[in-house]
């Protein structure tokens, strides 16, 4: 029994470390704005439309520390607090796409940080109203959508 656990154990991390290194992962939130404004929807079904498929997904509300966590590495910056605030506001809904180039080609998706920047016919540019309240995330890095899938989904959650 403990072998089998151990063997199931390594075909999990061996799946992971492959799909993370070959880049078909990213993950994603729609944002307490975005999901309070009625747009989730909306998102899922362009997120879909444009080729993601969703291995995870949940509606959940971060906590103080689960935020500060999460956005850790723009601690020092003037807007932290006050994104932590924003993030903390409502439900998100948090998801673990796949596609092949999955990170680049959903920041391509989402658009610019800030929805005046952002491309014609991105999540952001739709549903974004602005730098902070910006309707989604999307991890920045193939290492970052691993760190930020396992965050949220244990790997019961993920199919
Ligand atoms: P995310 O990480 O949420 O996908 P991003 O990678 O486009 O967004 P980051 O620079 O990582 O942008 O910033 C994280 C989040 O912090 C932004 O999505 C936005 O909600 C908020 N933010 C970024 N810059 C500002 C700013 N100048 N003022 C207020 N909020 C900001
Ligand atoms: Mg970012």
């Amino acid at each position: 029994m403990m072998l089998l656990l151990l063997n199931l154990k390594l075909i999990f991390v061996a799946t992971t470390i492959q799909s993370i290194m070959s880049g078909i992962t990213t993950f994603t939130m729609i944002k307490p704005d975005a999901f309070e404004a009625g747009n989730s929807g909306l998102i899922l079904q362009k997120i879909i439309d444009n080729g993601f498929k969703i291995k995870a997904l949940k509606l959940t509300k971060m906590h103080q520390e689960d935020a500060e966590a999460f956005y850790a590495v723009h601690k020092d910056r003037p807007f932290f607090n006050s994104l932590v605030e924003f993030m903390i506001s409502g439900p998100v809904i948090a998801a673990i796409l796949e596609k092949e180039n999955a990170v680049d080609d959903y920041r391509k998706l989402i658009g610019a940080t800030n929805p005046a920047d952002a491309a014609e016919g991105t999540i952001r540019k739709l549903y974004a109203s602005s730098i902070q309240n910006n309707a989604v995330h999307g991890s920045d890095c193939d290492e970052n959508a691993g760190i930020e899938g396992n965050f949220f989904f244990s790997h019961f959650d993920r199919h």
